[in-house]
């Protein structure tokens, strides 16, 4: 998946992830993998307003989104 930036050192603020965009993140893509994947894991993506919707599509087309949350209301699924 060539969409999303290249990963390099962490930023201070979450960034969005779509390739290019140095935008502050604003929202969190929860997607799985059923290939990839055991059901009850999380990755992430994260996106700003433009990008949600891109974001968002690529996934859901594939199948794999499960969440959109606001970046600010996100938490990290407990183990
Ligand atoms: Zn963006």
């Amino acid at each position: 998946m060539n969409i999303l930036n290249v990963p390099g050192s962490e930023p201070s603020s979450p960034i969005c992830s779509a390739k290019g965009c140095r935008a502050d993140a604003v929202w969190v893509l929860a997607w799985n993998n059923p290939k990839l994947h055991t059901p009850e894991r999380r990755k992430t993506w994260l996106a700003c307003e433009e990008h949600r919707e891109h974001l968002s599509q690529f996934l859901g087309v594939r199948g794999f989104l499960k969440d959109v949350v606001k970046l600010e209301d996100w938490e990290e699924p407990a183990p």
